[in-house]
């Protein structure tokens, strides 16, 4: 039987068991139908996987014992991807693929060229959770709430490093404004692309404008190019 992976808190990890609750714990017992005796491996987003077998299986939570802890993977840098609010729920695939890479946190916000307004920050952290299954990651990476362009900018402040993929951007390459940094923001746009003011403003608060390339690329390909480049460049992807 394959072994199945489950998200839980730090809070429950304790004294070598494991609790787990909430959505995690349905989709274990009503989906998997998992029974005492199961395998499961629980992370809690800190790099370790924590292979287990399940003990109990109470009305809402189940209690695992834990076999074996490792440290599968120790991450250098947390990245947070600041991206414009795409029509057509064509976040969910910019949301999945930025975690499969290893992004840490996707933050949606709003702007004027922003055709769309509807935005579920319950169902995107479910397409997060679930691409992080899938890709066999040991982070659970966080969708926040959707929030303005201009709080999207108040924030830039408390980061490291901050890259802004601007269409308008022809000189600054990537390569040239990436630096080393604990926590490091990126930025792009909607598939309307940014106004020269709301450009101006990011820049102003603190933010390095890059360009990808001559070509102008469809915002979802350019959040994909660009977190790549930029994960690979500090060594993330190796
Ligand atoms: N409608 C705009 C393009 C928007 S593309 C226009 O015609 O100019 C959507 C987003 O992808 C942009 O806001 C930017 O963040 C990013 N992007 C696309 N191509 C890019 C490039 N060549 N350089 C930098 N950023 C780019």
């Amino acid at each position: 039987m394959e072994i199945r992976r489950f998200f839980v808190s730090r809070c429950d990890i304790a004294d070598g068991a494991v609790t787990i609750r909430g959505d995690e714990f349905l989709h274990m017992t009503k989906v998997l139908r998992y029974k005492v005796g199961y395998k499961a491996v629980v992370c809690a987003n800190d790099g370790v996987e924590h292979t287990c077998t399940v003990k109990e299986i109470g009305r809402d939570y189940a209690r695992l014992t834990i076999d074996c802890s490792k440290v599968v993977d120790k991450k250098g840098v947390s990245i947070t991807l600041y991206a414009g609010l795409l029509k057509n729920n064509k976040l969910d695939f910019v949301i999945q693929k930025a975690v499969e890479l290893g992004v840490d946190r996707i933050i949606p916000f709003t702007s004027a060229n922003c055709a769309e307004t509807k935005f579920s920050v319950d169902r995107a952290n479910k397409i997060a959770l679930e691409a992080a299954k899938q890709c066999g990651s040991a982070y659970l990476s966080r969708v926040d709430e959707l929030i303005s362009i201009d709080e999207m900018a108040a924030q830039l402040k408390n980061y490291d490093s901050v890259l802004f993929a601007y269409e308008g951007e022809r000189k600054l390459k990537l390569s040239d404004a990436l630096r080393e940094g604990k926590h490091i923001a990126l930025i792009v746009g909607p598939e309307g692309g940014f106004q020269p003011d709301e450009a101006e403003n990011i820049i102003n608060a603190g933010a390095s404008s890059v360009t990808l390339g001559r070509r102008i690329l469809r915002a979802e390909t350019a959040s994909i190019i660009f977190c790549a480049l930029v994960l690979n460049g500090l060594g993330e992807l190796d």
